[in-house]
């Protein structure tokens, strides 16, 4: 599979970029997993928003779904009549209510509810969902491809004992990395605790994303990394998992 980063900051983005979006392609597969402030601009350089196949959200803070909002007029205003357009799956957790109701209220989305230990199939890729620990539910995924690869997405979360189980042998590791140290605390994990969690789990490659918004930490995080194969990825990166 790709994976395409459409955005990396949380919980809002530097100039110039974009929070938490990243699009998943295997075959004729596309999923975009997140769609936070800035992601829909980038989306739409690779396909548009109406020929994905589902959209997955890990959790339901706005750095992860506020462009729906916006999503939704390009999904209105597909060239079908009225009755025939397409209605995209959409997957999130069911809380919180009042901005999971905002988000679908009249809008093309097919909306499902999941939460840890629920698989699903979207086209060639199944999707095994984990708690993740964070103020709000957050779903971490295992996507396994077509061909047995495994990409595993933290989400949002701090850290937690038995937190790699579910990401145990899997390719690449794409995990949250907000915080440069443990000066820095809050409901996210800070560069050695994702490498830990990458350690831990035996991942091939560890992809660090979610870089704090507040400060330009890419250099530092860079610093901070103590796994072999693990580097904080680019914005419009693409990666063959
Ligand atoms: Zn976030
Ligand atoms: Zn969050």
């Amino acid at each position: 599979m790709f994976l395409t980063v459409l955005g990396r900051y949380g919980p809002y983005p530097r100039p110039g970029g974009a929070c938490s979006g990243y699009l998943i392609e295997d075959g004729p597969t596309r999923v975009l997993i997140d769609c936070g402030a800035g992601v829909l601009s980038r989306l739409m350089e690779h396909v548009h928003p109406f020929r994905l196949d589902a959209i997955v959200l890990s959790h339901l803070h706005f750095d992860h779904c506020s462009d729906l909002f916006v999503l939704r007029y390009a999904l209105d205003q597909q060239d079908a009549p009225e009755g025939e357009k397409r209605r995209i799956p959409l997957y999130t957790p069911d809380e919180p209510f009042d901005t999971l109701k905002a988000v679908t209220n009249g809008a093309l989305f097919e909306p499902h509810t999941v939460k840890g230990g629920d698989t699903i199939r979207i086209g060639t890729l199944l999707f095994a969902f984990t708690a993740m620990a964070h103020p709000v539910p957050v779903n971490g995924m295992r996507i396994t491809d077509g061909n047995g690869s495994v990409l595993f997405y933290t989400g949002d979360t701090k850290q937690f004992p038995g937190m790699e189980r579910d990401a145990l042998g899997a390719n690449a590791l794409l995990a949250d990395a907000c915080f440069v140290d443990e000066t820095e605390t809050g409901p996210h994990m800070h560069v050695k605790q994702a490498c830990d969690m990458a350690r831990k789990a035996g991942v091939q490659t560890l992809y660090l994303t979610h870089l704090w918004g507040k400060r330009d930490t890419e250099d530092a995080v860079k610093k901070e990394i103590d796994f072999p194969s693990a580097f904080v990825v680019k914005e419009r990166g693409r990666y063959c998992i």
